[in-house]
């Protein structure tokens, strides 16, 4: 083996509530598990202000606060967290070979997959400009802070329509701001949307800039793609649901995953097509995608590493003496 390789029993790839549940999992049953945190070390919840959906913290948290407690929890139990991006993988053969910024390679007998998903934004200056400030893509996580104010969303699939239905029960108004003139999402998600009193659907309708004060978000400048007619619409909350992307694009090709890339995992279990090789969190997610639902499943990749490795032993053992004499 070269210098830039190092063996370990459990590693783990990502650092959000499903990467660090993982490892504090493995690192309490003694599984030595090191973890690559990502370009983004906390994963999304780093990118949001307060979440107050998680349990265990009656008063709420900030995001990032949350990631570091989560973080702190890994580390106490022996976890060794390290900055570092997976550039490529190769799980033809045991031990499973994972390479870190493209130099060096880690052998693992088992990898848990932890890679969340991003957002998709629309691409806008403003967009980013306001996020955290009146534009969000998660209408669970921020909702709540437009209560009884009027907010706009901006897509037409089944996330869109779901979100929208959640605002509208919180908020006072909810324009949808739909670009072609039907939905994408399903005729049961459409006719809850369709029913809800409080949302007004706006169709042919792009979006052109989020406006604000230099603080907050004020109202959302929109264009009809058929006359061309630009209107701003007074809001002070500006909700994106124009899908996620899971990060998982260096698994291609070794593991299932639908045609989004979400990865495919065995039914009640977060075993991927290639033995020991788990997929938790929003990585594998596409249904509920919530910081809690990811804990629940970085837990459940955990102790399922941890029966592999105990119904495997000796097959593993071989398997690091064949790759050492390589
Ligand atoms: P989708 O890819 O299904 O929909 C994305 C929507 O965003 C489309 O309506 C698309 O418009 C619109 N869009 C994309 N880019 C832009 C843009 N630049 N400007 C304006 N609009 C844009 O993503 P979803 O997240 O909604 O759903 C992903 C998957 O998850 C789907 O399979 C869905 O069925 C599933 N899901 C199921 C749920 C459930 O069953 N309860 C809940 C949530 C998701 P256009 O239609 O014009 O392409």
């Amino acid at each position: 083996m070269s210098e830039e390789t190092e063996h370990v029993s459990c590693l783990i790839i990502g650092s959000g509530p499903a990467g660090y549940t993982a490892a504090i999992y493995a690192a309490r049953a003694d599984l030595k598990p090191v973890l690559y945190t990502g370009i983004v070390p906390g994963g999304q919840l780093t990118q949001t202000t307060d979440v107050e959906n998680f349990p265990g913290y009656p008063e709420g948290v900030m995001g990032p606060e949350m990631m570091e407690d989560f973080r702190k929890q890994a580390e106490r139990f022996g976890t060794d967290i390290r900055f570092g991006y997976v550039t490529s993988v190769d799980f033809s053969s045991l031990p499973h070979k994972v390479v870190i910024d493209e130099h060096k390679t880690v052998t693992a007998d088992t990898v848990i997959i932890a890679t969340g998903a991003s957002a998709k934004w629309l691409g806008l200056e403003s967009e980013q400009k306001y996020n955290g400030f009146g534009v969000s893509a998660c209408a669970v996580c921020d909702g709540f802070f437009f209560k009884g104010q009027d907010v706009a969303i901006v897509g037409a699939g089944d996330t869109a329509a779901e979100e929208a239905t959640y605002l509208a029960k919180l908020c006072n108004k909810v324009h949808m701001l739909v670009r072609r003139d039907e939905f994408r999402a399903s005729k049961a998600m459409q006719n809850r949307v369709l029913h809800t009193p409080n949302i007004e659907i706006h169709y042919n309708t792009e979006t052109r800039e989020i406006v604000g004060d230099g603080q907050n978000v004020t109202g959302v400048k929109v264009a009809n793609n058929q006359t061309q007619a630009e209107t701003v619409i007074p809001v002070t909350g500006f909700f994106v649901a124009i899908g996620h992307k899971p990060n998982t694009d260096i698994f291609k090709g070794w593991l299932d995953m639908d045609e989004t890339g979400y990865l495919i995992t065995k039914p009640d279990s977060t075993q991927t097509n290639i033995e020991g090789v788990f997929a938790c969190g929003d990585a594998q997610d596409k249904l509920w995608r919530q910081a809690i639902t990811a804990a629940g499943t970085g837990c459940m990749a955990a102790l399922e590493a941890e029966r592999y490795l105990a119904a495997k032993e000796d097959v593993l053992a071989e398997s690091r003496i064949v790759e050492v004499n390589k």
